[in-house]
């Protein structure tokens, strides 16, 4: 039976809309060639968002987005409003989306494609064949504990407070998507946080342990001190498989995890929340990347995270893990033949424009698929 989905497409600013355009030529493949279709609706977010709407993103969006079955984000931001208001920021449409859709687990993937291996700043033989998933918390911790703030203290002396909290049910849903997830993966997963010198890492820690045993005893769990996970993922990255982290060190860990791919532009997210009871799970996909405004409007961006990101909506929000599959291979193989954009190109590779990697992957899906 052909299934229908309801798919919010969030261009926003800068190389946002370039990538974003050829995700539209690949999802005009995926319905011709397989038995799913789309019902595309388009807003504006970001700054585009806030020259015409007046905010970076409009409650009908914001309810557009709620009434989804995934949301696709391209990237937000840029020079052009870095001096508007805190709350109208280009930036504010991402939190709001993620606090309203309750996007409490942030999945990272860190894979290093054999093509690639020398853009890693490690050695190759440290990162070939490289494949580990970083899950964040995403909607509590420090960034959001009260109280917070700066405030005048004796003597005229300041004094600024951040909070770290979290509570059960906030580890216990994260840890819970993280052991399904390494169920389908390599069944072992480590869990990072500083308990040794913070009492929400000790919580953290204790309250994994239990999950663990009450149901997920098939799954290899082991702990590691947040400052250390950082030291290994250098040393010696491929001992991890999944590493699953509160708010404030996921972010940390996750861009460091980025860089042994050595490249921006082939990073792509997911952020989930909980399955309701009708079944349905939240989900919103997006580049790591931002809207790279030294590069916008060229077509030299690389489309390649956006559409990887894309993949990860058809496996995460959709179980087409055969679909996903299909496009992670297409960029695996037109990467091998040596087709680079610019911030991945190598003299000897054949450097293509933003539209025609996209042309590339199409025609890869085409070969890998004999139509
Ligand atoms: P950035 O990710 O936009 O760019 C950093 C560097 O990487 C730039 O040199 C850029 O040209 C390059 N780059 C990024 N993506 C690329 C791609 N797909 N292909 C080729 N090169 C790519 O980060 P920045 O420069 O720090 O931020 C620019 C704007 O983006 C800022 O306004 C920032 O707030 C915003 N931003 C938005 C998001 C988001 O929307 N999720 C994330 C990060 C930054």
């Amino acid at each position: 039976m052909l299934s229908k989905k309801n798919l919010l497409i969030l261009p926003g600013d800068g190389i946002g809309p370039e990538v974003m355009r050829q995700v539209y030529c690949i999802i005009e493949w995926i319905t011709k060639h397989r038995t799913i279709t789309f019902n595309l609706s388009e807003s504006l977010v970001g700054g585009a968002a806030y020259d015409k709407e007046g905010n970076s993103i409009s409650d009908k969006t914001m309810q557009d987005a709620l009434n989804s079955d995934a949301v696709l984000f391209g990237a937000v931001g840029g020079p052009k409003w870095d001096n508007v208001e805190r709350h109208k920021r280009p930036e504010a449409a991402l939190l709001r989306l993620r606090k309203e859709m309750d996007l409490f687990a942030n999945l990272r993937p860190a894979i290093v494609f054999d093509a690639l291996v020398d853009s890693s700043s490690l050695k190759p033989d440290l990162v070939r064949g490289l494949d580990i998933l970083i899950l964040r918390e995403l909607t509590s911790g420090v960034y959001f504990g009260e109280p917070r703030g700066i405030q005048t203290i004796d003597n005229n002396e300041k004094k600024a407070v951040d909070t770290q909290s979290y509570t059960t049910s906030e580890i216990e849903r994260l840890a819970k998507v993280g052991f399904d997830l390494a169920r389908k993966r390599d069944k072992k997963i480590t869990s990072v946080e500083k308990a040794n010198v913070m009492e929400t890492g000790k919580f953290w820690r204790e309250t994994i342990t239990n999950l663990h045993q009450k149901g997920y005893d098939d799954i290899k769990l082991d702990h590691m001190y947040a400052d250390n996970c950082a030291m290994q993922l250098i040393r010696n990255p491929k001992q991890f498989d999944i590493i699953i982290t509160d708010n404030l060190f996921g972010d940390i860990l996750s861009d460091c995890a980025a860089m042994l791919t050595g490249s921006l532009g082939m990073l792509p997210s997911a952020s989930l929340g909980s399955i309701d009871e009708k079944g349905k799970r939240y989900g919103m996909y997006e580049p790591v990347h931002g809207s790279a405004p030294d590069i916008a409007g060229q077509d030299k961006a690389n489309p390649l995270a956006m559409i990887m990101s894309f993949a990860m909506m058809l496996k995460y929000s959709f179980n087409m893990d055969e679909e996903s599959l299909l496009i992670e291979t297409a960029v695996k193989n037109v990467l091998q033949k040596g087709y680079r954009t610019p911030d991945i190109g190598e003299d000897s590779a054949k450097i293509l424009s933003t539209t025609e990697m996209g042309k590339v992957v199409i025609t890869e899906l085409d070969i890998i698929t004999g139509k």
